[in-house]
């Protein structure tokens, strides 16, 4: 998994599992989902509102 996607109140539970989980470069973003119904936060059942994703590029 190179993504995790968090509602408001799971942040912080989000980038900890990022840098727990081997992202070499975690990186916040907002997310809008297009399909409410397909996403939901990985803590909870509330949309998710930001995601994580591991920005790390071997070739930089
Ligand atoms: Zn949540």
């Amino acid at each position: 998994m190179d993504r995790i996607m968090s509602c408001k109140e799971h942040i912080e539970e989000a980038l900890d599992d990022a840098v727990y989980g081997g992202f070499k470069l975690p990186v916040l973003k907002a997310f809008f989902p297009v399909d409410k119904q397909n996403h939901k936060c990985a803590y909870c059942e509330e949309s998710p509102i930001y995601v994580v994703e591991n920005e790390y590029s071997p070739t930089i």
